[in-house]
């Protein structure tokens, strides 16, 4: 029986891509080793890391005064580098809050500026956010933070913030799963364990006239301009994960591309909301419709003492990781790119068996 893994991240790879990693492991390109054996220098890995950056930059439509690169140190690591790379001529940064993530990076900020906290969001459900109008951005801040999706509750804000200062971005559950306009960012991040791969590395997406405000205490190997001047191998890159990455943005091209993506995103969030709304006497979610999450689908048993049971029966039927996060209970089904049709008709078959048998 076929397993679909709805865990937060690390995430399911895409099908054509594991069959592919099974088929090159031990002879890529033909040089009768595996890609994990060779230098990051040769010109065969810099070819291919060439390929995997313009494969990004044409799924995003990334435009050529845009840096892209490809970090250590996963998304929270970004929470500390962002300040770092950005913060060296004016310590003033805006932080948006509205979930763990950005409430998050916002604290690790604060090691390194003077950084100020706008919360969006309302402690109790249903989860609603602020909108554009009801705050204040400071137009003067050396950058705008915010999360454009909050994985542990599975609430996204539905709008771009306004401001003159750049805008911040972690996108590190939902990049590439709908197309963006890079034009209205200042820098992009995101961990790759999620929609593009596997944990290891971490895309920085940023424009060229931010790479001129480094503290001077930013490590060599975080240093974005560092980094950007050398193509991402001022030091060794993570030539595995870099590689499923390039696997992984070859497999959405063939896919349609971004457009096709997101219709396909889209359809299979909405089929999951309108199956926990349709049976509201025993599943719920908790937050309001204009700001659910396309990504990551929470919901709620009316009666939490079936919780267990639930999990059990999921497994059972090859539906793994369904549990909330662990500071939430619950349940969450993270539905990536890589989440297939077939498993989201199974756990909508599960949900509405479930539901029959326990009401
Ligand atoms: C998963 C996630 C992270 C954490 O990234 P790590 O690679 O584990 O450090 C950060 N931000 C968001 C929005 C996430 O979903």
């Amino acid at each position: 029986m076929s397993v679909f893994n709805f865990g937060a991240g690390p995430a399911m790879l895409p099908i054509p891509v594991r069959d592919r990693v099974k088929e090159e492991w031990l002879n890529w390109r033909g040089l009768g080793t595996s890609v994990a054996e060779i230098g990051h220098r040769t010109e065969i890995f810099r070819q291919a890391m060439v390929k995997i950056e313009n494969d990004l930059r044409e799924l995003l439509a990334i435009p050529n005064n845009y840096k892209v690169l490809f970090l250590q140190g996963g998304g929270q690591g970004q929470f500390a580098l962002v300040p770092m790379n950005l913060l060296g001529k004016n310590p003033a940064a805006d932080y948006l809050i509205y979930g763990l993530w950005s409430e998050k990076a916002y604290q690790e900020a604060e090691r390194y500026g003077a950084i100020k906290a706008i919360n969006l969001c309302n402690d109790t459900p249903p989860f609603t956010l602020l909108s554009q109008a009801a705050w204040q951005p400071n137009n003067k801040a050396a950058y705008l933070h915010y999360c454009s999706n909050e994985t542990v509750d599975g609430i996204k804000l539905n709008y771009i913030p306004q401001s003159q200062a750049p805008l911040a971005v972690d996108m590190s559950s939902d990049i590439l799963s709908e197309p963006i306009d890079i034009n209205r960012y200042g820098i992009i991040y995101a961990c790759a364990q999620k929609n593009a791969g596997i944990t290891g590395i971490t895309i920085v997406i940023i424009r060229e006239d931010l790479l001129e405000q480094a503290m001077p205490l930013t490590p060599s190997v975080f240093n974005y301009k560092k980094q950007a001047i050398e193509h991402s191998l001022y030091n060794t890159v993570p030539t595995f994960p870099c590689y499923i990455a390039g696997l992984v943005f070859e497999w959405m091209k063939a896919e349609g591309g971004l457009t096709a993506i997101a219709s396909r995103n889209q359809e299979k969030a909405a089929r999951l909301y309108n199956v926990i709304d349709s049976m509201s006497d025993f599943y719920f979610n908790k937050v309001a419709k204009p700001y659910r999450s396309i990504m990551n689908v929470t919901f709620f048993l009316k009666n939490i003492a079936l919780e267990k049971e639930f999990i059990v029966g999921a497994e059972a039927a090859g539906l793994m990781y369904l549990q909330g996060h662990r500071t939430r209970g619950g349940f969450r089904a993270s539905i990536y790119n890589a989440m297939p049709e077939e498993g989201i008709n199974r756990l909508i078959e599960f949900m509405r068996e479930f539901a029959k048998r326990k009401r």
